[in-house]
């Protein structure tokens, strides 16, 4: 028999009349049954966490800090128990950039943003007045989440939510809803009921997610997934006039200049691009190598490609997993069979069993050939030849997404000066994809709008309120 879950509401374990199944994609076996959330338990579910807010929202900035430090500890005892429900239900491995990566991710998280604040500012105090700038929270946060980070992602909206004095409503991916519905019980034994709530559903989250975007009592929506989901959430939330923070999708560029040792980039290169088999926002999706070293740094590449394991998340060897589900697995292929007709392929190219696809990695396309055109989200890299750095340029930022980029050289100051003509919201030297919880995250252009991360992140979940004296 499967494990049931239910919604958390109210500090209550809530059952829904009906169930969906959750599947392991190394396997496809049932992982567990995850709850149909009406649009009744909704309401309720927002109810609960408006009646939190009440006093949640009045409580003093050491008490907050205090029971994020609490959430923080609950989280470090679960972690290895999340790390595996993570991996059976997302398919990432244990081991490498997996699950249990994942979860550290989580804690630093958790506990930095625990430790920030944003304490009262005076503008002016002389004789003319006094002026005073105060960071209010919101009301009750709307969290929609995807499926290829679902801890992570669900501690980067809830702890800067909670640690400003707002109460959440979270809704995971129907891929992965069980781990998100585990960590909310978890939050749950040492927050006050109804401060931290989840409810799931079935049908992609449209109904759900599409219900939480319009709910005239969220008063704010942070949404991570797709630009198509997040256009439809920021259009539904006008109505409302709710604050937004949308994190959506990437099609970043790599760049590497003609001085760099292929050698010593090759593992960066790869990790850039398939770190969590691909399926990362800020994953580099298309790779542009100078023709002198173009060769050598396809070479050094696919070599370290062949030395990464793929296999059942839950084996201890694995270091990539499966593509997470059916829908993402045939967009990766048909986008590699775009590839394949254009490019040359130096590694991979064909499906392997179930939902696994092996790395691939194809050679000499143009910038409209699908695969480098449209984010993929899986487990293929592009690479494009240049050997002009200002079409590089001006072919990464052809682009209507602006999440990530990357710069690869030996010569710093010229690498930065390339950065900073790269239209994206984070660029990095010689390294792609490193986040970290100081550092402002977001997108520019179609990727979304607002960061996440550091003081500039927590301000997303208050209302600036100035008072006069
Ligand atoms: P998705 O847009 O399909 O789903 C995201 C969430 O939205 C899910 O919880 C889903 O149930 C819900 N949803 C579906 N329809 C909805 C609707 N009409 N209204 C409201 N919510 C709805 O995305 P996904 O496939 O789960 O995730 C992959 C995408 O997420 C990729 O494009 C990736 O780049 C992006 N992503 C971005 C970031 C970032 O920080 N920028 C991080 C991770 C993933």
């Amino acid at each position: 028999m499967a494990d049931i879950y239910s919604m958390v509401i109210g500090g209550q374990n809530v059952a829904a009349a009906q169930t969906f199944e959750v599947r392991n994609p190394s396997s496809g076996e049932i992982v567990g049954l995850a709850p149909e959330a009406s649009s009744a338990d909704l309401d309720h579910a927002v109810a609960a966490a408006n009646e939190a807010f009440s006093s949640w929202s009045r409580h003093s900035d050491a008490a907050l800090q205090a029971a994020c430090e609490a959430v923080t500890a609950k989280l470090g005892e679960h972690a290895e128990e999340l790390a595996e429900l993570v991996t059976k239900e997302q398919g990432k491995p244990l081991n490498g950039l997996g699950s249990r990566w994942e979860l550290g991710g989580a804690g630093a998280w958790a506990g930095y943003t625990s430790a920030l604040s944003l304490p009262m500012k005076t503008l002016q105090d002389n004789n003319e007045g006094t002026v005073e700038l105060h960071r209010k929270p919101l009301g009750v946060v709307g969290s929609i989440t995807p499926w290829n980070f679902p801890v992570m992602i669900a501690i980067w909206h809830i702890m800067p939510a909670l640690r400003t004095g707002n109460t959440v409503v979270i809704k995971p991916s129907p891929f992965t809803p069980l781990s998100t519905i585990r960590l909310v019980e978890i939050m749950n034994e040492v927050l006050p009921a109804g401060v931290v709530n989840c409810v799931t559903g079935s049908d992609g989250g449209a109904s759900i997610g599409a219900a939480m975007s319009a709910h005239p009592d969220i008063r704010k929506i942070v949404f991570t997934g797709s630009c198509a989901t997040g256009e439809k959430v920021m259009r539904s939330a006008a109505e409302t006039m709710k604050r937004l923070t949308l994190e959506m999708g990437g099609n970043d560029a790599g760049i590497v200049l003609p001085d760099v040792d292929p050698a010593q980039i090759a593992e960066g290169l790869f990790w850039g691009g398939f770190i969590n088999n691909g399926q990362t926002c800020a994953a580099m999706k298309r790779l542009y190598v100078h023709a002198d070293v173009y060769d050598a740094v396809c070479d050094a590449l696919v070599a370290f490609a062949k030395s990464i394991p793929m296999g059942d998340g839950m084996a201890e060897g694995s270091i990539l997993g499966p593509v997470q589900n059916r829908m993402q697995f045939d967009k990766v292929k048909r986008l590699v069979d775009a590839g394949k007709s254009e490019g040359r392929v130096l590694l991979g190219g064909e499906p392997g069993d179930g939902l696994f696809f092996p790395a691939t990695i194809i050679a000499d396309l143009d910038n409209d050939n699908p695969l480098v055109a449209e984010e993929q989200f899986g487990p293929a890299l592009p690479i494009i030849k240049f050997s002009d750095v200002d079409d590089a340029i001006a072919q990464a930022n052809a682009s209507e997404n602006g999440l990530g980029g990357s710069v690869w050289s030996k010569d710093i100051d010229r690498a930065k000066e390339i950065a900073l003509r790269m239209e994206c919201g984070s660029v990095w030297i010689n390294k792609h994809g490193a986040i970290q919880p100081n550092a402002p995250f977001g997108g520019v252009k179609k990727s979304g709008i607002g960061v996440a991360f550091g003081e500039e992140g927590l301000q997303e979940y208050t209302d600036v309120q100035v008072v006069f004296s």
